[in-house]
């Protein structure tokens, strides 16, 4: 019995278990009552989701680390690095562009704030989120997020798992491995080594993927429920449209199929697993490992690829986010009967695109943050905090869908980059045992 479960293709195990986990919850819900249901999810299978959650995210910092390093010297002349730069975060920015179009086109259509009263957020919300917004803002300024790149101490930010700063002393440690020529062998050897170990450890722990996406599922179901539906329903039908046709028609249509020539099928089938972590965790951080490993072992971007581009675009490139922050934008500015001109459109596209970049791969930081983007469209500080401490207690289900977005959007991107650079197996990619 287990042995034919484990034979069969890890994202239909992932899948099975996701289902699964949301078939558990809502019936444990909706069967036993929301306390019992709470707490047999808090007690009984939230512990097996952190756990879950806990070894990936044990690996993102070592992972980047090697993979980065070994990327970066595989790379042969530290020049191509600049293209790749250059050419990465031309496409994020040119997908995240298109995220915030439509996330405007849909919520000019669905007008998910019509006949919404914000005002009635409970004030334990607002305090709850008050305080939350508060963290989320510390992270400061745009020069001081800019400075923080540069880690005074590498050894500081792995601790910390800070992602941005690890990227760039990873790319400066491969730069001087190329430049040091032989002498630098043992210790490029060394890198390569661990990066294979490594991956060999994400693998063996993608293995426990169905079991943690289901305790994941289970808990978000049991202690959320489909509430969601009816009180934010237009709101999350605009955002899960806006994202199914941003995975399926700009990355799958028009990245992977026009612009690379590549079969569809095989690009939803190679992130699935990675699809199924993100839409579980809500956190493109703690996917970060699987989306690397999804990218080169189902689909055949190289380690020089995957190990830059993956982790930048966990960090900067967030399509669903983008997509959400206009939707609450237009929501706040319904409900609250404000008159929206075409400068304010422009406006809410270019602080939605700026936020999702500054927005940390973490759940609700996309909400949090939104307090920018409804600030140029005349919403006070007061209105922005019931604004989002309305939407506050149903945004876990929407965070799980723009998660889901904003990984499929890096490696879309991750593709194309490594096609451009001759970095794609294509073999890999076309591959059909991922079947
Ligand atoms: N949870 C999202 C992510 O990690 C960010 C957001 O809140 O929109 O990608």
């Amino acid at each position: 019995m287990f042995k034919k479960w484990q034979s069969i293709t890890l994202w239909k195990r992932v899948l099975i278990g996701l289902f699964a986990g949301l078939a558990i919850g809502l019936a444990m819900r909706y069967g036993l009552g929301v306390e019992r249901a709470t707490h047999i999810a808090d007690v009984g299978f939230k512990p097996f989701g952190d756990a879950f959650v806990r070894l990936i995210k044990m690996l993102i910092i070592p992972l980047i680390s090697t993979t980065l390093v070994v990327g970066v010297t595989a790379m042969g002349d530290p020049k191509k690095l600049g293209t790749l730069g250059t050419r990465t975060i031309a496409m994020y920015l040119a997908t995240t562009f298109f995220a915030v179009s439509l996330g405007l086109t849909m919520g000019s259509i669905i007008r998910p704030g019509d006949g919404i009263n914000y005002e009635s957020a409970a004030a334990s919300a607002v305090d709850s989120v008050k305080g939350k917004i508060e963290t989320a803002d510390a992270a400061g300024g745009i020069v001081d997020r800019l400075l923080e790149i540069i880690p005074t101490n590498p050894v500081e930010a792995w601790a910390n798992g800070a992602v941005l700063p690890t990227i760039f002393f990873a790319i400066l440690i491969g730069i001087g491995i190329l430049v040091t020529g032989r002498p630098a062998d043992p210790i490029k050897n060394f890198f390569e080594a661990a990066a294979q170990v490594i991956m060999r450890v994400t693998i063996l722990v993608m293995e426990l993927a169905p079991y943690g996406v289901l305790a994941l599922m289970t808990w978000v179901m049991a202690t959320q429920g489909l509430e969601v539906v009816l009180n934010m329903g237009k709101l999350a039908i605009a955002l899960y449209l806006s994202c199914g046709i941003q995975i399926g028609f700009v990355y799958g249509f028009l990245i992977i199929v026009c612009l690379l020539k590549l079969p569809l099928k095989q690009y939803l089938r190679g992130i699935a697993d990675a699809q199924g972590i993100a839409f579980s965790t809500a956190s493109s951080n703690a996917t970060l490992p699987v989306t690397i490993s999804c990218a080169e072992n189902n689909l055949g971007v190289d380690k020089s690829v995957a190990g830059s581009v993956l982790p930048l675009g966990a960090t900067i490139n967030m399509d669903g986010t983008a997509i959400y922050l206009g939707l609450v934008a237009l929501f706040a500015a319904q409900a609250g009967g404000i008159e929206l001109t075409a400068m304010h459109y422009v406006m809410v596209a270019i602080t939605a695109t700026l936020v999702s970049i500054g927005a940390a791969g973490i759940p609700s930081a996309g909400l949090l943050l939104a307090a920018t983007v409804l600030e140029v469209i005349g919403v006070t500080a007061e209105q922005s905090l019931l604004v989002i401490a309305f939407i506050f207690p149903f945004d876990r289900l929407l965070d799980m869908m723009r998660t889901l977005t904003n990984i499929s959007g890096d490696v879309a991107v991750a593709c194309a980059v490594a096609k451009w650079d001759d970095n794609l197996d294509e073999d890999v990619f076309r591959r059909e045992a991922q079947v």
